[in-house]
């Protein structure tokens, strides 16, 4: 088959890769020059850790596996199985953390609850005070800034795939696509992965999605001079991921006005270069503010410093990105045939660089490639 893959974010790219590793051929095109969407915004976080019981943990455990060995093959990913580190300081987080490793797919995450001593063992770099902190062996993390080109560079290798950035696609007829430089490219399959873009041609063929959209403010900082071996999580992530019960958490315990202000968490990751990748906001009201601005990254900062025991590293890098997220909290992504020639895939929200490789498996299996 000749497939057509319109988006060159991570969901686009593990579909070109799964096309390609089936023998097929693949033209990919991209608006921009080259990826600027949440893709390469993201933590690169392989987040395992509070994915819901059931078929969302299935999709994000195959992920992970998936993850691991397309990392064996291209190094240039940047995969490490790195773990994290859910840091707690409370009692009510305390008890979060305690439901989590006595839940029966506890193993399945690789939760352990571990004390101060063994929490500094396992992340020498976190000197702050705190009481516990839930492990998840099986998270890790990946490169989202240099991923994407290295996933491509493999797949180039094959001689079955094609790279057409600085393209936007602006019509779609069964199986082709005519993009913007006025050239018509036809395959058996066409897949529309195209992020956050809601309006232009995604409307257009599609209509309205159940899908919303997501604002988050990020950051990095310079190196922070030693290894932070696992990602860092705080007590206020909890309360955004399904696999915990954070209603006792929210009974006992109120966010900070900054952190419930701008609906807040604290995740942390250290990048191979050594600076550290932090974050993170929510917004979901439209229109989305332009620019980004300072409280959460006070917030955060005083987050990460109080965990590290030291001052954190000087913030040299601050972006805002945007995810789509099913409205349906139980999809893990939405999937639409566009007639017999095509498909959309968009939605995988925050979990988007976890779930692409297993999201785009499903796809192939789905349509029989
Ligand atoms: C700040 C932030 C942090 C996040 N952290 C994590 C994390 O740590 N772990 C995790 O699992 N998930 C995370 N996510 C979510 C994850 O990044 C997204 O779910 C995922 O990147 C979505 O991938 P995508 O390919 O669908 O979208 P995108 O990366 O946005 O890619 C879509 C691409 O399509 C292109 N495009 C659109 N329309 C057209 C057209 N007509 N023609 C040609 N090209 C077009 C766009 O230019 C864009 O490059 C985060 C998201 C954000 C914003």
């Amino acid at each position: 088959m000749r497939i057509i893959v319109v988006g060159g974010g991570v969901l686009g790219t593990m579909h070109a890769w799964q096309a390609v590793e089936r023998g097929h051929s693949v033209v990919h095109l991209e608006r921009e020059r080259e990826a600027r969407g949440a893709s390469v915004r993201n933590f690169g976080l392989v987040w395992v850790s509070g994915r819901a019981a059931g078929p969302e943990l299935a999709v994000a455990s195959r992920a992970r596996q998936l993850w691991q060995s397309i990392g064996e093959r291209v190094p240039g990913v940047g995969f490490r199985g790195n773990g994290s580190l859910t840091v707690c300081r409370t009692p009510a987080e305390v008890a979060v953390a305690e439901a989590a490793v006595a839940a029966p797919d506890a193993v399945e995450r690789g939760f352990e609850l571990l004390d101060p001593a063994e929490t500094r063992r396992r992340n020498p770099a976190l000197r702050g005070e705190f009481t516990a902190a839930l492990w998840c062996g099986r998270d890790g993390a990946v490169e989202s800034r240099v991923a994407l080109p290295a996933l491509r560079a493999a797949m180039a290798a094959s001689g079955r795939y094609t790279w057409l950035p600085g393209r936007e696609v602006r019509d779609l007829a069964d199986s082709a696509v005519r993009d913007d430089q006025g050239d018509t490219h036809a395959g058996d399959l066409v897949v529309l992965a195209t992020g956050a873009a809601l309006g232009g041609l995604t409307r257009e063929v599609a209509g309205e999605l159940p899908v919303r959209r997501v604002r988050l403010q990020m950051a990095q900082t310079e190196p922070l001079g030693e290894a932070l071996t696992t990602s860092v999580a705080d007590g206020d992530s909890f309360r955004y991921y399904p696999a915990f019960d954070s209603s006792a958490l929210e009974a006992a315990q109120a966010q900070s006005p900054v952190a419930d202000a701008y609906k807040m968490q604290l995740l942390m990751v250290q990048r191979l270069d050594g600076g550290l990748t932090i974050g993170d906001t929510h917004a979901y009201a439209e229109p989305f503010d332009f620019d980004v601005v300072e409280p959460p990254y006070d917030h955060v900062t005083e987050v990460a410093s109080a965990l590290l025991g030291r001052p954190l590293p000087r913030v040299v890098r601050r972006w805002a990105g945007v995810y789509a997220q099913c409205l349906d909290p139980a999809a893990i992504v939405h999937r639409q045939r566009l007639g017999t020639g095509a498909v959309l895939v968009t939605g995988p929200g925050g979990r988007g660089m976890t779930c692409s490789p297993a999201i785009a498996e499903q796809t192939a299996e789905e349509l029989g490639w």
